[in-house]
């Protein structure tokens, strides 16, 4: 990790305040004054400011359940960030785990443990995402089984991996995919000729929604785990 992230983590100064206290020399790693914020730090290295040696505080997992017209990102005159609408603590140090899009409700995930998010988030982990699908046209049989099986997406060279559905009523289902390609859901049924018009996440993992919307809370350790 670079060295100014490091300290980030490790105290409540401002990433422009460690830029500053690094430019003055006021750091040391091994021994050694580190005046470069890109140096890279690593678990076994010993980093000393004000004769004090500093350590990563702990990763912070959260839930957020995410109301309609509000954005992941912080870019969009439109819309507020869907952070701007929590009071949780130094936000800038987080990330989301899987974006939704503006329209779309339901369970975000935010941390600053970037492993743990890349686990979830890459295709080859198998993480499953259900989404709560309410549709323009109710779905038939055909369509089921071209998602059960894998449908090909506009602008993808591969098909998506086979998805698993739940039939709430006709117009209405409960679909559990395993990507998060850009739009995918979106996308997925208007390759079977369908439309989504209302779009709810429930559930990433073992870990279900379980807050009102705007909500938040802390993920406990067990649930990190899981
Ligand atoms: N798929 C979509 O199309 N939109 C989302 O917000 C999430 C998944």
């Amino acid at each position: 990790m670079r060295l100014d992230k490091f300290i980030c983590k490790c105290t409540d100064l401002t990433i422009t305040e460690v830029s500053l206290i690094i430019a003055e020399g006021k750091i040391q790693v091994n021994g050694e004054k580190i005046t470069e914020p890109h140096h890279q730090v690593h678990a076994s290295n010993q980093v000393v400011f004000d004769q004090k040696v500093l350590t990563p505080r702990p990763f912070r997992y959260y839930m957020i359940h995410k109301p309609a017209d509000t954005i992941c990102s912080n870019k969009d005159e439109h819309y507020p960030a869907v952070f701007s609408l929590t009071n949780i603590p130094d936000t800038d140090q987080l990330h989301l785990v899987g974006r939704l899009d503006a329209d779309t409700t339901g369970l975000l995930i935010a941390t600053d443990d970037g492993h743990w998010s890349f686990n979830i988030m890459q295709p080859a982990g198998k993480v499953p995402k259900t989404y709560q699908v309410q549709l323009h046209r109710p779905i038939t049989k055909e369509a089921i089984e071209q998602l059960e099986k894998g449908v090909m997406l506009q602008g993808e060279k591969q098909p998506t991996a086979p998805a698993q559905i739940e039939m709430i009523n006709e117009k209405q289902v409960l679909l559990t995919i395993t990507e998060g390609k850009f739009h995918q859901v979106k996308r997925m049924f208007f390759a079977v000729k369908n439309k989504v018009t209302a779009l709810h996440r429930c559930k990433i993992g073992g870990l279900s929604l379980d807050i009102p919307e705007g909500a938040w809370r802390e993920i406990n350790k067990k649930e990190v785990e899981q």
